[in-house]
């Protein structure tokens, strides 16, 4: 391979550590390739070049000045990556993809940001996604369309849309979205790369814009589970600024996955809900292979079931909705973003400002949220959708007394064609069909691609795990990766 920006994380890691490139070297072929292929794909919002190259210089000298491996730099120093435009980021604007915020310059770091550059990571840029992360192809940006690279009249999936093609068109090595209903999985099933979407808690939402509290949470993207598993480790762990992270223990995930990964005696769990009909052909020959591709290399695989899959999308729109309703409550147009109507009093410049500053998709939900959690209205839908969540939640646990991780496909179909589905809310909220239980229950989650359909598109196997076990999602990716090539074919930004 001779392309630099071709590199997965820990070939480009191996290359830093033994001096065979420079960190400057792989972030200008980034910076390169991000120049001939942006005005194709539109991953980002905004290209912090000097702040890479800067960057890119002082991982060089932390990698020169120790020779080796010590405890100043990491598997990180010196890689070239891109966050989604929901992380708050020091002195670079964040957006969210909303006019409202379109002027925002935050005055501190995520925890995630904060981590990344401790560890030595370049921050290439901003990455687009669906406006306040409601969405599943990115289409409810308020500011540019995202492209799918391997078709460019497709969606790339959303809401963490940027995050997915920067990584498929090679603009970045790495990147990170979040995941609230399937935000990671579905653009990673769609551009055809790996993404996981840690156990509720994992990572520390400090500083990461609220969709919905309960449900939102942080993970990376990459071309290779190894180099999705070194950006995990980087960010995770107990955030004291974040009281609902988990204090647990983080494993060295790629250290443990290893050269030589094996599912010997796993047991996959595949649910017969998640393979009824509306499941495009393709997808489900595809992921059927790949089971029985692990079946092959030593899985046991058994049959488990998950009743309550069908109300899953109803509870998560009464839920996440219910969430933003008060999450958004803060955009009011005084402390920060846009502000309009001042000239006629406090209320109507409230109002101008959310009118004006928020999407249409943005407002169907702040509406559908307070008339959900309004007095009347409560115990009919929110409450009842919090005894339904535990029902969806009970159910993963019983299965996972069969099975150690459960098979599923990503998405019911490829990438769709822009435009195809932003008349029909309810068609796009269904997209998320098989990634939305996995939030609500508070699993991990993780998509790697298992193929192409037949127009040439990637499809996306999903592993869920039990609980902060993302080291047999990783494990279990990995030795699928490690016995197929999915994961090296790439984009051709064709039309
Ligand atoms: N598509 C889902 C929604 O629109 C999930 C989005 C997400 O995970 N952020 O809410």
């Amino acid at each position: 391979m001779s392309r630099l920006d071709e590199l997965s994380i820990e070939e480009a890691s191996r290359r830093l550590a033994s001096r065979e490139i420079s960190s400057r070297e792989l972030t200008e072929a980034c910076l390169a390739r991000i120049e001939v292929t942006e005005p194709k794909v539109g991953s980002f919002l905004e290209v912090t070049a000097q702040l890479a190259r800067q960057q890119a210089d002082d991982a060089d000298r932390r990698l020169a000045a120790t020779g080796t491996r010590t405890s100043d730099t990491t598997a990180l120093t010196g890689i070239p990556i891109a966050l989604k435009d929901i992380f708050l980021t020091k002195d670079v604007r964040t957006t969210c993809a909303s006019r409202i915020l379109e002027n925002f310059i935050p005055t501190f770091d995520a925890t995630v940001v904060a981590r990344l550059r401790r560890a030595g990571a370049v921050l290439l840029g901003k990455l687009n996604m669906d406006e306040f992360a409601m969405g599943s192809s990115c289409e409810n940006s308020a500011m540019q369309l995202t492209r799918n690279p391997w078709k460019l009249d497709r969606v790339p999936g959303g809401s963490s849309g940027g995050s997915a093609t920067c990584v498929a068109a090679h603009q970045a090595l790495g990147s990170f979205g979040t995941d609230t209903g399937g935000s990671i999985r579905l653009p990673a099933a769609f551009c055809g790369v790996a993404g996981i979407k840690p156990t509720y808690g994992r990572v520390s939402r400090y500083g990461v814009i609220a969709f919905a509290s309960s449900l939102d949470q942080v993970g990376p993207m990459a071309s290779t589970t190894r180099g999705a598993a070194l950006l995990l480790q980087t960010v995770a762990g107990k955030d004291p600024l974040d009281s609902t992270s988990i204090d647990a223990p983080v494993p060295d995930y790629a250290g443990a996955i290893g050269t030589a990964p094996t599912v010997k005696g796993l047991r996959i769990g595949i649910p017969r809900e998640y393979f009824v009909e509306g499941l495009d052909a393709d997808v489900e020959a595809a992921v059927r292979a790949a089971i029985g591709k692990l079946q092959d290399l030593g899985a046991t695989i058994v049959e488990v079931t998950l009743p309550h899959t069908e109300y899953a999308v109803a509870t998560y729109y009464i839920v996440a909705t219910a969430e933003a309703s008060s999450n958004l409550g803060r955009y009011d147009g005084v402390r920060y973003g846009r502000r309009r109507g001042e000239e006629q009093g406090l209320r109507d410049m409230y109002g101008e400002s959310r009118e004006q500053g928020f999407g249409a998709e943005v407002k169907r939900r702040i509406m559908l949220g307070t008339y959900v959690l309004s007095a009347g209205y409560y115990d009919a839908y929110y409450s009842k959708a919090m005894r339904v969540r535990t029902l969806i939640r009970r159910d993963f646990e019983q299965a996972f007394e069969r099975c150690d991780v459960i098979a599923t496909p990503t998405a019911p179909a490829t990438a769709f064609e822009i435009g195809s589905r932003t008349d029909d809310p309810l068609k796009m909220y269904l997209s998320d069909i098989l990634t939305i239980s996995v939030n609500l229950a508070g699993l991990p989650g993780m998509s790697i691609p298992c193929g192409l359909d037949s127009a040439g598109l990637p499809i996306g196997l999903q592993l869920i795990g039990k609980p902060l076990d993302e080291l047999t999602l990783l494990r279990t990716a990995a030795a699928y990766e490690d016995s197929c090539h999915w994961h090296r074919v790439s984009a051709e930004l064709k039309p």
